[in-house]
């Protein structure tokens, strides 16, 4: 039930995703490609890392320009355009060359070539935490992969998964596709793959709680990194070891490893790892009381994540705020505490914005067709304005048996006319309905229409903030719904997903307007009480365990009695780590036979502080 992740496989692992199958899908495609498009892909890659907007608008430029056009553009000119922008952050733009892509290669014999489609749409999709179709994705290019002899793709479609699976907090089924993945690289002999899927089989391996083992990893993967000397896999593991050894207090392995670590990661001057890096340092001095030296680390972290790591300047913020309030220096504490609010604020801000510019593209694409559909109506309800006008000339000219066979035609044509008119009328409305059902897909889950995960952790920064001004107290409670694997089992998955929904609908129908309901996760519900603090919101929580438990669930299945095990907790002063506290008492409900409601104790959250 750890859910802390390590701050440093998690560089790596979004690195392991990027790389992908890119290198291995260019080559063989290339070589039928016309030369001016090869010509052009070689300035665009050299133009990419520093200017990936130049980049972005030569291809652009060219892919629409007429010879590329007539000579067709060729599919690689797709994907890496899928990739420019996939860096970029427009996913639904790199999503629609991904697919062109994966549509040109529909007649490609070579099943790697294939699999590499996939795996770029698959990794698009899990970069904008639509972890379900991306493991969809990566789990169609494994199978084509495991068609072919193995090769060290299939390595990197294992990893995918596991890291898919990985930002789903799912380390549980990560940790068999990295072992598979750390296998392969290592029969395919390729030590660079085998130490970086090591690495992050060891971070998933400390998250299950098995911190001898993840140092056994870690260490296996820097022998691999010293072997081939490799200072990035070096450092990477040191980094990881020491934050590892600090996390399970290992002061004295500890106090060896990070200074080595900080040594062999200085030089290459990345401010993600060298920020996590001195901020764990620094929590390694606080912990053995030496709170200079980690006033010193933290400030170093502080100068390097500063408007670089976000996640890491949140972190060290509060340690910083806490330490100086510590030391009696209120003052101080109090000013690292204003920065850290004016923070949080700008990135609900910026969060909030990136969603609304997601949503203005798919409205962009949508306009667009509107505005055709349009044009179309339009230019029918002329040429039938203009038909009737021809009539009318016919009309005058006739007789009147004639006028009387004509003034049915004409009314007939008046019909099609207002027909069209309504068409165009009733289009325009399932246009707005569709733009704001796109609107609420990005918030809802499906199945039970309860808010998604980002839109809550959006709401709840909301509600946080305002707490905060307002000095009012907030609480959350974790559920989990208990044995429902054997309910799946016994009566199918239908029955489990009724089940679902219906629990939603009551734990949404328990709480009061301003609180907040979420799907976490498959049989997990998350809730924010507003206004009540923990001991309030256990008597709260407690009731509505009661009401659902003594209610049975009417399903096609029959009458099923159905309970929860809730971990509460106040909001302390990070949403996460409050999260990861209620998890943990909602554990210890777990190991007390279920069906109960747990409060968090300060040692839930004093733990959460020391993995951070
Ligand atoms: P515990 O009391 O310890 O929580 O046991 P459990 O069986 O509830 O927990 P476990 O994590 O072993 O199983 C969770 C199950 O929830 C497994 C998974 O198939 C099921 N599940 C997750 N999402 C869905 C869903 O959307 N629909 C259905 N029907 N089942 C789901
Ligand atoms: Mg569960
Ligand atoms: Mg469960």
């Amino acid at each position: 039930m750890l859910r802390s992740r390590s701050r440093y496989s998690l560089c790596c692992l979004v690195l392991a995703l990027g790389l992908g199958l890119a290198a291995t899908v260019l080559t063989p495609l290339l070589a039928q490609a016309p030369t001016e498009a090869e010509q052009l892909m070689a300035r665009v890659e050299a133009l990419r890392n520093n200017d990936p907007d130049a980049a972005l608008a030569l291809l652009d430029e060219a892919m629409e320009s007429r010879t590329l056009a007539d000579a067709k553009a060729p599919a690689p000119l797709y994907r890496l355009r899928a990739e420019i922008r996939r860096g970029l952050g427009h996913y639904d733009r790199a999503l629609t060359d991904a697919q062109i892509y994966v549509d040109l290669l529909a007649e490609e014999p070579d099943p790697v070539i294939r699999a590499g489609g996939l795996f770029l749409k698959g990794t698009i999709a899990a970069e904008r935490n639509e972890f379900a179709t991306a493991l969809e994705h990566f789990h169609e290019a494994r199978s084509l992969l495991e068609q072919a002899p193995p090769g060290e793709e299939l390595a990197r479609v294992y990893n995918a998964i596991g890291v898919t699976h990985n930002f789903g907090m799912d380390y549980e089924r990560a940790r068999p596709y990295y072992e598979r993945a750390v296998d392969l690289a290592r029969r395919e002999d390729n030590p660079a793959l085998q130490a970086t899927t090591l690495i992050n089989l060891a971070g998933t391996v400390a998250a299950l709680e098995d911190p001898d083992e993840a140092i056994r990893l870690y260490e296996a993967a820097r022998a691999i990194g010293l072997r081939i000397d490799d200072r990035g896999i070096v450092g990477l593991s040191m980094a990881n070891l020491c934050d590892l050894q600090v996390q399970t207090r290992r002061h004295d392995d500890a106090l060896k490893t990070c200074p080595e670590a900080l040594a062999e990661i200085r030089p290459s001057g990345q401010p993600r790892l060298l920020s996590g890096l001195t901020m764990t340092i620094g929590d390694l001095y606080r912990d053995l009381g030496q709170s200079d030296r980690a006033l010193g680390y933290f400030e170093e972290s502080l100068s390097l994540a500063t408007g670089q790591v976000a996640h890491v300047e949140i972190q060290v913020l509060e340690r910083l705020a806490e330490l100086h309030e510590e030391r009696g220096e209120i003052e101080l504490g109090f000013g690292y505490l204003r920065r850290l609010l004016a923070l949080r604020e700008e990135l609900v801000e910026r969060e909030r914005q990136d969603l609304v510019e997601e949503l203005e593209t798919r409205f962009q694409l949508q306009e667009k067709q509107r505005a055709l559909d349009l044009l179309q109506l339009q230019s029918e309800l002329q040429a039938s304005q203009l038909r009737q006008r021809n009539i009318w000339l016919w009309a005058l000219g006739g007789g009147l048996a004639l006028v009387t066979a004509l003034t049915l035609v004409i009314m007939r044509s008046h019909q099609r006319q207002a027909t069209l008119e309504h068409t165009l009328s009733d289009r325009n409305k399932a246009l707005e309905a569709a733009v704001e059902e796109v609107g609420r897909l990005a918030a809802h889950d499906t199945l039970t229409g309860l808010l998604n995960r980002r839109a809550f952790s959006l709401a709840a920064e909301r509600e946080i903030a305002n707490a905060r001004l307002s000095g009012q107290p907030l609480a959350i409670a974790l559920g989990d719904i208990d044995c429902f694997k054997e309910l799946n089992d016994s009566h199918g998955h239908p029955v489990g997903d009724q089940v679902l929904k219906v629990i939603a609908e009551r734990l949404q129908q328990s709480v009061r307007g301003h609180d907040l309901v979420c799907r976490w996760g498959g049989e997990e519900f998350l809730c924010l009480f507003t206004g009540i603090d923990q001991e309030q919101a256990e008597q709260a929580v407690e009731r509505i365990r009661k009401t659902i438990f003594t209610r049975p669930i009417q399903t096609s299945s029959g009458p099923l009695s159905v309970s929860i095990t809730f971990g509460v907790a106040a909001i302390g002063l990070d949403l996460e780590q409050t999260i990861l506290a209620a998890d943990r008492a909602l554990y210890r409900g777990k190991q007390g036979g279920r069906n109960q409601v747990v409060g968090a104790t300060a040692d839930d959250f004093r733990r959460q502080t020391l993995k951070n």
